[in-house]
């Protein structure tokens, strides 16, 4: 087997190593990299995940694309090291199941992907003596799950910004209070503003000698984690010697999680449908419905306040993977088959009414707790079986990811259901801890200057 290399999706940047797509992030011409191949299991291998662990199946997954860059040995040190957390899936009726992605040490989906992606870039940094400050930008949730996984880390630093009014008390503290190598930024402004700075800084000569890298969902690095979940509930609920096929509800906002579901279906993940669920940001399904791609410019404000994007970084490798090309603008520069991207995938917007009535019925109806971005998730696995009944069928597999815990939206529960989610371990104790962060006005030069005096 020969390495793996990686493509811009601009595609005019020269294609590169896993190593140097997961350390720069950003293609030199602005687009995201995307595996030239994607290597697929056969059905002995997926048959043989019923029998394992979490993190043997992310060995797995993991080794098809790093076989040649990594050792077995590390590599499996690596994914065990990382996933040391639970990973329920709770039944909620029939065959229909909520996947618990919250057990990580910042209680969101984020961990998975940015646990894994610290610990290989920290692996490649020590083998070459190198140093990297990353920058990232949240819209709640990814900023905590990556300060987190690098924090301690002695030749990583990291900047996260994050919009001032955009993230609750709780998402805030659990950046905050680590200090250390991790500074965090307020912006005073909207997250699509702060991932624009993010963007801008890539490209801007005068900070080359910072060593900037990305963590954000456009880093290769975040993919390959966010597949392994997929397979893993295929292999505790489904057969694949009866040829069960599997849907699953995927609340999406910058679309890393769904990217990392339909690599999975291309690496042989047998798939009925991805139900991909968005708040009232819905330039995907619109798009999907006319074939025109109109970024939200700015984003709207929903409670499922992680998925507030009006351009989604990943789209350009959605549009990849069917063929089609899209700049980092979100002009489509080539259309992709748009025949087989319906075929996988049914969208559909859910609204900030519909998600509260939904996290109340799915607690009423069956006791399963939900916070906003689950519920989206549920509430669009509804409308799909509400579009086609035939699917709403008792033995049809169905899961819908659950992408971070009640307890870090404690008034919308509050609010709806009346009582306060219990914290889980890893978010106790943070009303207690000092916070320090700085605050920035909404303005590219200030930011820079900022990063220029402190760590140039
Ligand atoms: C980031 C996030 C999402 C959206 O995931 P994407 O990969 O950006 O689509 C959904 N829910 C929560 C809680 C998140 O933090």
């Amino acid at each position: 087997m020969s390495q793996t290399l990686y493509y811009s999706t601009n595609l005019t940047a020269d294609k590169v190593s896993f190593k140097d797509a997961l350390l720069k992030g950003l293609a030199p011409d602005g687009g995201l990299y995307m595996p030239e191949s994607i290597p697929a299991f056969t059905k002995e291998e997926i048959k043989s995940f019923s029998r394992k662990e979490y993190y043997e199946i992310a060995f797995d997954v993991a080794r098809k694309y790093l076989h040649d860059v990594i050792e077995d040995e590390e590599l499996m040190a690596l994914v065990k090291d990382a996933y040391n957390y639970d990973v329920p899936l709770e039944k909620v009726y029939e065959k229909k199941y909520i996947m618990h992605l919250d057990q990580g040490p910042t209680a969101s989906f984020k961990d998975f992907a940015a646990r894994m992606m610290g610990r290989l870039m920290q692996y490649f940094l020590n083998k070459e003596n190198r140093n990297l400050l990353i920058l990232t930008a949240t819209s709640g949730d990814t900023g905590s799950a990556i300060a987190n996984a690098f924090y301690g880390l002695d030749n990583i630093k990291v900047i996260v910004l994050f919009p001032e009014k955009e993230v609750t008390d709780r998402q805030r503290k659990q950046m905050t209070t680590l200090q250390k190598n991790v500074q965090i930024i307020s912006i005073d402004g909207k997250f699509d503003d702060c991932q624009a700075f993010v963007k801008t800084a890539f490209n801007d000569r005068d900070l080359i000698s910072l060593n900037l890298s990305s963590a954000n969902s456009i880093n290769i690095g975040r993919l390959i984690p966010q597949s392994i979940y997929y397979m893993y509930a295929y292999s505790r609920l489904c057969s694949v010697s009866k040829g069960e096929k599997i849907i699953f509800s995927v609340p999406s906002g910058n679309f890393g999680d769904l990217m990392g579901g339909l690599i999975a279906h291309k690496m042989g993940l047998p798939l009925r449908k991805f139900v991909v669920a968005t708040n009232k940001n819905d330039e995907v399904p619109e798009y999907f419905k006319s074939g025109n791609y109109k970024t939200i410019v700015p984003s709207l404000n929903c409670i499922s306040s992680a998925m507030n994007v009006g351009h989604p970084s990943n789209m350009a490798r959605i549009v990849a993977l069917y063929g089609g090309v899209m700049n980092e603008k979100g002009e489509v520069v080539k259309q992709p088959d748009m025949n087989a991207m319906k075929q996988d995938m049914f969208t559909v917007s859910i609204d900030d009414k519909e998600t509260l009535a939904t996290l109340k019925m799915v607690y009423e109806r069956h006791g399963a707790l939900l916070e906003p971005h689950g519920a989206v998730g549920w509430a669009g696995l509804r409308h799909y079986f509400k579009f086609t009944p035939e699917e709403h069928d008792t033995e049809q597999v169905a899961v819908s990811l659950e992408t971070a815990h009640p307890a870090k939206f404690p008034k919308e529960i509050k609010n709806i259901l009346g009582f306060d989610p219990e914290l889980p371990i890893s978010l106790k104790g943070l009303e207690e801890k000092a916070e320090q962060f700085v605050k920035l006005e909404n303005n590219y030069e200030i930011f820079r200057q900022y990063l220029k005096d402190n760590y140039q």
